[in-house]
């Protein structure tokens, strides 16, 4: 694509308020222009910034134009442009000083929160067996002390995603929880994943009392020795029924969404397997999903979980920007904040982004690591980071499997 599409669809998708669709396209033309362009696009760039109140980001783009060769750029242009970043800059300066204290395009929009990481099911496909985190469960006092801290000052995250590194319902406190979120942040979004098994009609009409809106469930297989096989429980009738509960306690979808999500390895069964799955749950749920098994970046050592990344070329050029630390905060049962949902399992500690009930806010969101992290990841830099050098979310699009 030209510079130029990259240039308009960025100036479009900040009219919009896209900050992170933006800031993917801004990158994206930034890195192939050169010269006067780049000047003018950077100048451009920091102006739009600055008008959505972005000043951190508008002063790092002026930054860019001042450290700018200006060799091959009409002086006239050059002079004009770094004469007038001067005087934007100081105000940039003063005004994030004066109005909100975060940019907001490094402001987590979302918030991921994990109630606890217990769980009842031993999945192959997952790192939790072998989890060396001490389990511990959301503390709901803290936790409505902190969202009540983050209401107050930066308003309403757009979701809250109650699920982890273990099994969200077996919180007994989980009703209370979903409650304070509803009372501090009414227009949220609230969401659970949740393997199902613990569910019971008196608990899924009290959580939807409280405000919880969408369920996610997980369901690997249309057959009950497969599943005990896949989770180390015999729960498959279990699920299956509260499946079809839960769907007549939403009144068929319209007190909130039930989305059925399937993960199979990609082997030659991989697709009918999944037609099976999705017969099985069809007219019984709001959205079906599939998603082959991956080997959670190479961290779980199963041929099976290997098939789907054997498909993509990890040499490939870097297209994508992963956006999961603009779009979420995510947070184990102990209040610790990870990169993504991916790192909720064995996380080393040296990789932590803070804590969410031990720091202050400002402490939380102005955090080193993860503008350190967030700046490799616009830039392309990720070869050398945790986790992300082995992403297949930033390879998928060369798989040469389309289902
Ligand atoms: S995949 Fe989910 S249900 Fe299975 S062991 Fe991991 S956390 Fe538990
Ligand atoms: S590990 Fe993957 S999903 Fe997580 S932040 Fe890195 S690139 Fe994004």
């Amino acid at each position: 694509m030209s510079e130029l599409f990259h240039y308009q669809a960025g100036n479009h998708s900040l009219r919009q308020g896209y900050f992170d669709a933006a800031v993917r396209h801004y990158e994206t033309f930034l890195r192939s222009s050169t010269g006067q362009n780049r000047m003018v696009g950077l100048f451009e760039m920091g102006e739009a910034f600055k008008l959505n109140s972005c000043f951190n980001t508008a002063i790092l783009c002026y930054e860019k134009i001042l450290d700018m060769p200006t060799q091959g750029i009409d002086p006239a242009v050059a002079d004009d442009i770094r004469r007038k970043v001067q005087a934007d800059m100081e105000l940039c300066d003063k005004l994030r000083n004066y109005t909100h204290p975060l940019n907001a395009l490094f402001q987590p929009r979302a918030l991921v929160i994990e109630p606890t990481n217990a769980c009842n099911y031993s999945c192959y496909k997952c790192l939790h067996p072998a989890m060396k985190r001490k389990k511990t469960k959301l503390d709901p006092e803290q936790y409505e002390k902190f969202l009540s801290g983050w209401a107050r000052r930066f308003g309403e995250f757009e979701e809250i995603t109650f699920t982890g590194g273990g099994e969200a319902l077996l919180h007994k406190g989980l009703t209370d929880i979903v409650r304070s979120s509803s009372k501090w942040m009414p227009h949220s979004c609230l969401t659970i994943g949740t393997n199902l098994s613990l569910l019971s009609e008196v608990r899924a009409r009290e959580l939807i009392e409280a405000g919880l809106k969408n369920w996610k469930v997980s369901l690997d297989t249309d057959d009950r020795a497969e599943h005990e096989k896949i989770t180390g429980q015999d729960t498959f009738e279990v699920v299956i029924g509260n499946i079809e509960m839960l769907w007549s306690v939403l009144d068929e979808g319209k007190r909130g969404q039930l989305e059925v999500a399937a993960h199979r390895p990609l082997d030659g069964q991989y697709s009918e397997k999944m037609r099976e799955i999705f017969n099985l749950v069809n007219g019984k749920c709001t959205v079906f999903r599939r998603s082959p098994y991956h080997s959670l970046m190479g961290r779980k050592e199963n041929a099976e979980l290997k098939l789907w990344e054997q498909t993509m070329d990890f040499d490939a050029p870097l297209h994508k920007v992963c956006l999961e630390l603009w779009h979420n905060l995510v947070v184990t049962a102990d209040g610790d904040i990870r990169r993504c949902c991916s790192d909720m399992f064995d996380c080393p500690d040296a990789e932590l982004f803070g804590n969410i009930f031990t720091q202050t806010l400002d402490e939380i969101i102005s955090n080193e690591k993860r503008r350190t992290v967030q700046t490799k990841i616009q830039t392309g830099a990720t070869s050398d980071l945790y986790l992300c050098n082995r992403c297949f979310a930033l390879y998928d699009h060369t798989s040469t499997f389309k289902g």
